[in-house]
């Protein structure tokens, strides 16, 4: 089947979850939302889970394994590599977590692999490329709207501002996005080579996109619990997954 062996393998980064109930408590499983599985799917890719590992070399093949990358949602990113101290405010962080995916990104940036990042998968992007992070919004901001909303996960809370001339404006052809919000931290300075592509009403940066790459893309809310109810979020997915069969084109030679 020729259409099957054109699908792209999409990487999806993933968490360590330690377990606190039942036979195995203190014991940690590889865990990832399975919206971000669905998403994938939906739009015709090829979904697999990419296990938190920190060996160079199995994270270099695991690069090698895939067209694009998606990066998940999840913990706070250890603030020591945007070089500060920890703040009150920071919540769980994973060192492990930390290593994998700042080595994904580098690798998938050089490998002009497409990158589409999801709320810590922003954050990650940014602080990797050389930017920083307000380790808590409320403690820092406090004329901020609520980022961490009480609605249904597919509700969209508040609104965000989309830059024209940007990739997302071109994917998502709409100047206003209602979005979904479940984020506690932001980004402060944004990483050099980065342009804002989105704010939300209060100024806080919602999404960002990579300049000089052809699909760098992230955002600050979780459009893979919206795709199935909002049109915009559904073109996010597809752009990804068209991008990563572009590269596997590419790397075909067809
Ligand atoms: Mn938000």
């Amino acid at each position: 089947m020729n259409h099957a062996l054109n699908k792209p393998f999409i990487g999806i980064s993933s968490s360590l979850l330690t377990i606190n109930q039942g036979s195995f408590i203190g014991r940690e499983r590889t865990f990832v939302g399975y919206d971000y599985v669905q998403s994938v799917v939906s739009t015709g890719g090829v979904p697999f889970v990419l296990p938190v590992v920190t060996e160079e070399e199995l994270i270099y093949d695991q690069i090698k394994m895939m067209d694009g990358l998606l990066l998940s949602g999840g913990y706070d990113v250890n603030p020591q590599f945007y070089g500060e101290e920890p703040a009150q405010g920071l919540e769980t962080v994973n060192q492990e977590r930390d290593l994998h995916e700042m080595q994904l990104a580098r690798l998938a940036y050089q490998a002009g692999k497409p990158i589409f990042g999801i709320c810590r998968g922003l954050q990650l992007l940014n602080v990797v490329f050389g930017g920083s992070l307000y380790q808590d919004i409320y403690s820092a901001i406090p004329h901020a709207l609520q980022h961490d909303q009480k609605m249904k996960p597919q509700m969209g809370t508040h609104q965000v501002n989309v830059v024209e001339n940007t990739l997302l404006h071109q994917i998502v052809d709409q100047k206003q996005l209602l979005t979904n919000s479940y984020h506690h931290q932001a980004i402060k300075t944004l990483a050099p080579t980065f342009i804002v592509n989105a704010r939300s009403k209060d100024g806080l940066i919602e999404g960002i996109e990579k300049k000089d790459h052809p699909f760098i893309l992230a955002v600050q809310w979780h459009p893979e619990l919206m795709f199935n109810h909002s049109l915009p979020m559904l073109k996010l997915f597809e752009a990804f997954v068209q991008a990563a069969v572009k590269r596997k084109e590419r790397s075909n030679g067809s």
